[in-house]
């Protein structure tokens, strides 16, 4: 019988995988393939850390072929001549996907469209709401996240696509060149990176144990500063942002545990709480749409006046920022856990981008850019909207005049320094009162720098260069 494709990118999973079952209900063999594509193994935003992940996501994912009597088969090179090579010796006569809406990704499918012979399928799986899908009265995208969520709520949402796939058949692979899974060291990767397990039954396992205790406690204790929600055995957050980000888990199976945890609230305030997280999903989606219908985002700013602000140019200062040196201790214990896990709480993530853009007055790109560099979950979406939102030259963004004051954020968020602590052991014996700002002490740790500017004085400089271009566009 003749073969069809169903081509892997950012849907790493066998479950809930929209495009990969209608494959199967073809009744052809069904070619499970993925593509290393050296466009996206290079670049400024390029992560080993990711790729790291990534490559153990593989291997869970080929584990759970074999007893379907196939492997994962892997390609490497350009999509469109490695796919030709593939359609040409399976014999294949059609191609199915899940579509990823970020720019590159698009321009490649259309591409695609235009360049093979078979039949292609593309389907709209990572999403609850397909950019395009949620639109203002006047048909446009919304770019206010509030009234965004209003109409993303207000829609009947997918169920999860579980149950029999009639003639389920996967091909055996037989007579097809099969590589196996390359390791970081194919890469030319010699460090070792410590990165939590991949895959899909990992994926499930964290999505059941947040839903059974933390989903009810998610609004209470989101902003508390967690240390490592992967080995945590109560994590505060549900810690899915890598698995959202290869597809590993569905949002259409994160939403409907979440409705049904909602379901099993025994008070309003757990209620309550099961909708804030259900709000983080819908932030995913905003943020998605937003670089789909505006790709200039990449890597300008959304509000154009804001590209005039006169950002400054000190490449000793983000090297301090990014290695956790600057004399701030919560930005330096949350670089350090960035680099030390690949991830970083929600918060922390808002005031190290808050004090990079407004303390060092450092453009935002630089920020992002660092943070896709290490980041296991870097989105382009995501990571977008975070660094716009916290420079203040996004959607609906923090305002320019809005800037955390990195002293108070650390007293509020982690208020006995256990963060700061763990991450920066040259603090540990820092009494309680001085760990927020050390260099008040009368002998600082000699280990740790001074700060690398003064918050008060930082403000007033960033203040005048927004208000200079705000000033400019009025007049
Ligand atoms: C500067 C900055 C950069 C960021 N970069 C990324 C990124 O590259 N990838 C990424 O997935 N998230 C990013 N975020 C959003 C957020 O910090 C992470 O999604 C979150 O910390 C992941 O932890 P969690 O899975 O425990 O989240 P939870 O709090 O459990 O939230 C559940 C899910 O909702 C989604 N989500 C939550 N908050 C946001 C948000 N603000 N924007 C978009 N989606 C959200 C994520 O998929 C997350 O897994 C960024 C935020 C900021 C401020």
């Amino acid at each position: 019988m003749t073969p069809v494709i169903h081509w892997f990118r950012r849907d790493l999973r066998l479950t809930d995988n929209l495009a990969l079952r209608a494959a199967l209900k073809t009744g052809q063999p069904v070619v499970p393939l993925f593509i290393f594509d050296p466009a996206l193994l290079k670049g400024e935003r390029f992560s080993t850390a990711r790729l790291k992940f990534m490559l153990d996501g593989l291997r869970a994912l080929d584990e759970s072929l074999k007893p379907f009597g196939t492997r994962l088969l892997i390609r490497y090179g350009s999509p469109i001549p490695a796919l030709r090579e593939l359609i040409d010796t399976a014999g294949a006569s059609a191609l199915f996907y899940n579509r990823d809406y970020s720019p590159y990704a698009v321009r490649r499918d259309d591409q695609l469209r235009e360049s093979l012979s078979v039949e292609i399928h593309p389907f709209d799986d990572a999403l609850l709401h397909p950019p395009g899908q949620i639109l203002s009265g006047s048909n446009a995208p919304y770019t206010v996240y509030t009234l965004f969520k209003r109409r993303w709520l207000e829609q009947p949402k997918p169920a999860v696509e579980s149950g029999v796939i009639p003639n389920k058949q996967f091909h055996s692979l037989e007579g097809l060149d099969n590589p196996c899974i390359p390791t970081l060291h194919d890469f030319s990767v010699t460090e070792t990176i410590d990165t939590p397990a991949a895959g899909e039954s990992t994926a499930r396992q964290r999505l059941e144990r947040f839903i059974e205790r933390g989903i009810f406690l998610y609004s209470q204790r989101r902003d508390r500063l967690a240390i490592n929600p992967f080995t945590d055995d109560d994590p505060t957050t549900s810690a899915l942002s890598p698995y959202f980000r290869f597809g590993m888990i569905s949002p259409r199976q994160a939403y409907h545990a979440a409705m049904n945890a909602r379901r099993e609230a025994s008070t309003e305030a757990e209620r309550e709480s099961v909708d804030v997280w259900i709000s983080e999903l819908a932030w995913r989606e905003f943020y998605t749409q937003i670089l789909y219908h505006f790709p200039h985002v990449h890597n300008t700013s959304f509000r154009p006046e804001y590209e005039q602000v006169e950002y400054r140019h000190a490449p000793d200062e983000l090297k301090r920022w990014q290695n956790g040196e600057t004399g701030y201790p919560i930005v330096d214990a949350a670089m350090r856990q960035l680099n030390a896990l690949g991830w970083m709480h929600n918060r922390a993530r808002m005031i190290v981008a808050s004090f990079l853009t407004k303390d060092l007055l450092i453009y935002w790109r630089e920020g992002d850019v660092a943070f896709m560099q290490r980041l296991i979950d870097g989105d382009p979406a995501a990571n977008n909207g975070g660094w716009q939102w916290s420079a203040g030259t996004g959607t609906d963004a923090q305002p320019y005049f809005r800037i955390f004051n990195p002293i108070l954020q650390s007293q509020k968020f982690d208020p006995d320094g256990a963060y700061i602590r763990h991450w920066l052991p040259e603090l540990r014996d820092v009494p309680t009162k001085f760990i927020h700002a050390p260099w008040e002490m009368e002998t600082p740790p000699a280990q740790y720098p001074r700060p690398i500017v003064d918050h008060a004085f930082a403000r007033e400089r960033t203040l005048r260069a927004f208000k200079a271009v705000k000033q400019e566009k009025i007049s």
